[in-house]
């Protein structure tokens, strides 16, 4: 045991908590970065611009608390998404990490459960445990698929109270289909379950995906989630939200912490949403990447799954290690995902992508 871990021992850690591990993938200093998820493409020159303006106007006022209900932001987000919602159907925080964490607070804590269905994002445990929620598993199929079936069976026999369902999966990157939705919705009546479809990655989808946005009216236990950080290049700003019936809202405004979203956060996230465009047509991008990884990662033989997201999770790799190692040598940084067999990659820019491709082409 290292020093560092024996003093955190030593401490009045709560039991759940102890022996944990943070959430924390490296930060290395490495050419191409291809293994968190985030938007490989920098911010269009004119959206940098307007955040600077409007950083630059709200730091006039930061000797005052910032509007709280953060009323311009939901309405920006409401138009946004579209589908008929309205600002009261919306509900943001720093990052959709601290949504689920607002969601937990409210409708998890002891006695309560959450399923999810691994592989999934790793901090639906850590976010549990740091809510003193319980936290169980359902398997996908072999090929990392979910059916409706399934996922309502799961619901059915843990009495689930929270479910969490990626949509597009992270680190699979498929999105699942409205019938899982539906299902697990349907089979959670019986416990009251708040179902969130994590939507984080859904602007990267195939044509043809729906997003769960079109199933909220009439479903009040129902929320989907999303972020800024994937599609509109901002992780580094921390802006995520959801979309839910307004009686929700008003649930996650018992556990918010008072003017949890910065005046910065604030004109940040609504310069940006004012050049959605220009950031979507990056997107669109991406998605070209994406698709290309896709295509030549068969050609050589290695079983991508199909991707609704800006990442690529493939199996087939007879040593992932090496292959990791060897990408790494080369200065391009994947995610090894713990998977017996598999790899992920998030898509680059063109020279990133094709820096990984031409290194993966020598190393399999
Ligand atoms: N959900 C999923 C599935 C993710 O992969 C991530 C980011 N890795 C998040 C939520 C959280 O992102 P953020 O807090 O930056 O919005």
């Amino acid at each position: 045991m290292t020093d560092q871990l024996e003093r955190l021992n030593r401490l009045p850690l709560r039991d759940n908590l102890r022996g944990l591990q943070p959430y924390g993938a490296p930060q290395p200093h490495v050419p191409v970065l291809l293994n968190v998820n985030g938007n490989t493409h920098g911010l269009p020159a004119k959206v940098h611009a307007a955040i600077v303006a409007a950083v630059g106007e709200a730091a006039a006022g930061l000797n005052r608390y910032p509007d709280r209900e953060f009323s311009q932001l939901r309405e920006a987000l409401a138009g946004y998404l579209g589908h008929g919602l309205g600002p009261s159907n919306i509900w943001a925080a720093n990052g959709s990490n601290e949504v689920l964490q607002q969601i937990l607070q409210a409708f998890g804590g002891p006695g309560r459960r959450a399923l999810s269905f691994p592989p999934t994002y790793s901090m639906y445990p850590l976010l549990a445990s740091g809510t003193d929620t319980e936290y169980v598993t359902s398997p996908r199929a072999a090929d990392f698929t979910l059916t409706a079936e399934a996922a309502g069976e799961a619901v059915r026999r843990t009495r689930a109270n929270i479910v969490f369902l990626g949509s597009p999966n992270n680190p699979t990157g498929t999105a699942l289909g409205l019938d899982v939705v539906e299902a697990v919705y349907e089979a959670g009546a019986a416990s009251s379950a708040i179902v969130i479809v994590d939507e984080a990655y859904a602007e990267f989808a195939r044509t043809g995906t729906p997003s769960a946005l079109s199933l909220l009216p009439g479903r009040e236990r129902l929320i989907v989630s999303r972020t800024m950080s994937k599609a509109f290049a901002l992780a580094g700003a921390r802006g995520g939200y959801l979309a839910a019936a307004p009686e929700i809202t008003d649930a996650l405004r018992l556990v918010r912490l008072p003017y949890h979203l910065s005046a910065v956060t604030q004109a940040t996230a609504l310069a940006a949403l004012e050049h959605a465009d220009a950031l979507l047509a990056n997107v669109e991008d991406i998605k070209g990447q994406r698709d290309r990884i896709v295509e030549e990662l068969s050609a050589l033989g290695l079983a991508p799954a199909p991707s609704d997201s800006n990442f690529v999770f493939f199996g087939g790799v007879k040593d992932p290690r090496v292959v990791w190692q060897g990408l790494l040598d080369a200065g391009v940084l994947i995610r090894d995902v713990g998977i017996p067999g598999h790899l992920r990659v998030t898509a680059g820019t063109e020279a990133e992508t094709t820096a990984f491709l031409g290194r993966i082409r020598e190393l399999v």
